[in-house]
């Protein structure tokens, strides 16, 4: 009854890049890495599909970092000489690409691995691009001195290779917007414009990831502050509810959002999040069952998805592994439980 799907990342294997860290070095380079890249990918889609998941994903494997694993293959951006930039509204540093001319692809981004992975499993395939607004919080602009005009700039390319990815035979796409819980106005007024931009023409499944990002530490900090009552979706999700995105992903394990925040996505499916991401303790088949229970009272039965709250990239891949096996664990006591 209720589906499986992850929110996206997975840990990269040593043997392709460093381990537990969100911008990790690639261990090769070359036609090696490539390879190492693709070995990657087929092994997470083996492990998605033991566990018992039924959206399977590429693990985002192919990309250093969910943002600029896109922004690589796009032309107008000087990749070389990165600077230092507080990113979600300053809640840390990151060594950040600048935008110095006209964006335009350079061609396909990701044909490789969602080609790859979509002649290699039988389920229904996602994949992950970063959403306009958090790909305009992750690079510095020396260019178009307009925050709305560069992310519309970004969201015709991601249109672009959307589309591409669509021909390709991806299932549903899925645009990962966490800076929608950082810039809640912002957000409400033109990110989701900028979203549905990137999704027009779309016929496959649309969907996104709102979370409160990876379990890093400036992240868990961060959380710290927000009191015992996060409601950042508030202002957002009514604006979602009346977009064309048919999917919404948001975090709840362990989290202090309101359950009837996921009232205002009536419409929608709801990828909720019943799996920890910045906790490595396995979660148990009843607490997810539990969290599901909850859930229901705001999202029908035939709309809720059992996801994570967000990637699990920075954990270990023995964690990672043990909660894609209870997630699927947990979701069908779920549907035994409520059927
Ligand atoms: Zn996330």
């Amino acid at each position: 009854m209720f589906t499986t799907a992850i929110a996206g990342s997975l840990p990269k294997p040593a043997w392709l890049a460093e381990t537990e860290k969100l911008w990790p070095q690639w261990t090769t380079q070359g036609p090696e890495l490539q390879q190492a890249k693709a070995d990657a990918t087929l092994l997470w889609i083996k492990a998605q599909e033991d566990a018992g998941l039924d959206v399977i994903g590429d693990g985002e494997q192919a990309r250093q970092h969910f943002v600029h694993g896109f922004v690589e293959q796009v032309e107008g951006i000087d990749f070389v000489n990165k600077v230092t930039m507080g990113i979600r509204n300053n809640r840390y540093d990151a060594q950040v690409p600048q935008v110095v001319a006209p964006l335009r692809l350079r061609g396909r981004v990701h044909a490789f691995e969602a080609q790859l992975a979509r002649a290699h499993t039988k389920k229904k395939l996602k994949f992950t691009l970063p959403g306009p607004m958090t790909i305009v919080d992750t690079v510095a602009d020396r260019f178009y001195g307009d925050k709305v005009k560069m992310a519309m700039a970004f969201a015709e390319l991601l249109n672009q290779e959307a589309l591409a990815l669509q021909a390709d035979g991806v299932d549903i796409i899925q645009f990962d917007e966490p800076a929608f819980n950082v810039y809640m106005d912002d957000a409400a007024d033109w990110g989701v414009k900028a979203l549905e931009v990137a999704a027009r023409g779309l016929t496959c499944t649309t969907a996104v990831h709102i979370c409160y990002g990876y379990g890093i530490e400036a992240n868990n900090n961060w959380k710290k502050t927000l009191g015992d009552d996060w409601r950042q979706y508030e202002k957002v999700f009514p604006a979602l509810a009346k977009s064309s995105i048919q999917q919404v992903s948001l975090e709840c394990m362990h989290s202090h959002v309101p359950m009837e925040m996921m009232k205002l996505l009536e419409g929608k499916d709801v990828m909720v999040g019943v799996i920890d991401v910045a906790n490595p303790a396995i979660e148990t088949p009843e607490e997810i069952a539990d969290t599901i229970g909850r859930a229901l009272q705001f999202v029908p039965k035939n709309r809720l998805i059992a996801c994570t709250n967000c990637g699990l990239a920075p954990m270990s891949r023995a964690v990672a592994e043990a909660k894609l096996k209870a997630l699927a664990e947990g979701a069908k006591l779920a549907s035994q439980r409520y059927a």
